[in-house]
């Protein structure tokens, strides 16, 4: 879009606080094998791998689970606006690529905290008109509802699909996520969806505390959290089926391998009344 200054990657110089501290989103990266990544994001992935040799099994499915989800909400829903808060560094398949193979005139604003998401989203998206990233966070709703490029992008008289995937658990109780999503689910007309994916220790308690505590020493400490809590982020809206599930089971495509029952991260999908 001509809008966009023409950042290209390699023009993205890491600040000595970045340079030091590991990000979520590069650890992220390296675990689905991706290189944009540093040194210090690689050694506290490999502590996480250590914690739990599934994490990056983990991290696949999660990355699938977005895909099943933004194909149904294209193609079976007919959703062709999304707004994707904590969107990651691009890699394989992304959603604009997903729903603008279904639809091309699909738009999506990509939202993400870290800034060498924004330095790598331009750059892949500079020729797309459909598809913006921007720098803003999570913790101020208002701001991302506000923001030029939601707004030139996204009708929001119109349903959206708000994308809330592996992010939610970097937001702490004292930020308090559930006003936070309250805002953002308010935000939306009526025939909107919300996706969202979660860390919870229910059911591997002790692999998942110990992942925390690998997390808390990173840029975003990160907080697991029971399917009862994880639940509540969807409020009034209608859960699809199956409901908030473990995620290889979250509408698999083919019968989910044997030890999908160690993947602790919950998924679901629900739609505004
Ligand atoms: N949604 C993608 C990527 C998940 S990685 C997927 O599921 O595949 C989590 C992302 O959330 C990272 O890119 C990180 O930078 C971002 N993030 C974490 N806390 C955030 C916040 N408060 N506001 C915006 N983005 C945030």
């Amino acid at each position: 879009s001509t809008e966009l200054p023409s950042a290209r990657p390699e023009q993205w110089r890491p600040s000595e606080f970045e340079e030091r501290t590991p990000s979520v989103a590069r650890m992220y990266d390296f675990l689905l094998g991706g290189k944009d990544n540093l040194g210090v994001d690689r050694e506290r992935a490999r502590e996480a791998v250590s914690a739990d040799p599934l994490f990056p099994r983990v991290v696949r499915e999660n990355r699938a689970f977005l895909g099943r989800v933004a194909r149904f909400l294209a193609e079976e829903c007919g959703i062709d606006q999304f707004l994707d808060i904590g969107t990651g560094l691009p890699t394989q398949d992304n959603v604009h690529q997903i729903v603008q193979r279904i639809n091309p005139d699909a738009s999506v604003v990509y939202v993400d905290n870290d800034p060498v998401v924004l330095a790598h989203g331009r750059a892949l998206l500079a020729d797309n008109n459909r598809t913006t990233v921007i720098q803003a966070d999570l913790r101020d709703p208002g701001a991302i509802l506000a923001h030029p490029d939601v707004r030139r992008l996204l009708d929001l008289d119109r349903p959206v699909a708000l994308l809330l995937l592996a992010i939610l658990h970097f937001v702490p109780d004292e930020a308090e996520p559930h006003a936070l999503l309250d805002e953002l689910r308010a935000a939306l007309p009526s025939g909107s969806y919300l996706a969202i994916t979660h860390g919870s220790p229910d059911l591997r308690p002790d692999v998942v505390h110990r992942l925390e505590e690998i997390y808390s020493r990173t840029a975003s400490p990160a907080l697991a959290r029971s399917r009862e809590d994880v639940a509540r982020f969807f409020g009034d809206f209608e859960m699809v089926d199956p409901g908030l599930v473990w995620v290889p089971w979250w509408r698999p495509e083919q019968e989910p391998a044997e030890d999908s029952d160690l993947v602790w991260f919950l998924g679901g999908v629900a739609r505004k009344p």
